[in-house]
């Protein structure tokens, strides 16, 4: 399939890390989906979407198996810029 953003015949299948937000935790969901391997733009189809719909719910109801890859963290203090004050 010819991709609609760089007109490159690159769009393939390919399994990626959806990043689902569960309040302030982020899960990834490894999924099959149309992918521009030149731009990498993603196309989702409504099997997709519904798909990823039924997860957030059961990410939400913790009711899926996830295990913790990494941490989340943040820097301490704001950084300012004096051209903004
Ligand atoms: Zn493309």
């Amino acid at each position: 399939m010819e991709c609609l953003l760089c007109r490159v015949q690159k769009v393939e299948i390919k399994t990626l890390d959806m990043q689902i937000e569960v309040g302030r935790d982020i899960v990834l969901v490894p999924m099959n989906i149309m992918v521009c391997s030149n731009c990498g733009e993603r196309y989702y189809n409504t099997e997709n979407m519904m798909k990823i719909e039924e997860i957030k719910s059961k990410l939400k109801n913790r009711e899926l198996d996830v295990i913790e890859v990494g941490k989340v963290m943040r820097y301490k203090y704001p950084i300012k810029f004096d051209a903004f004050s």
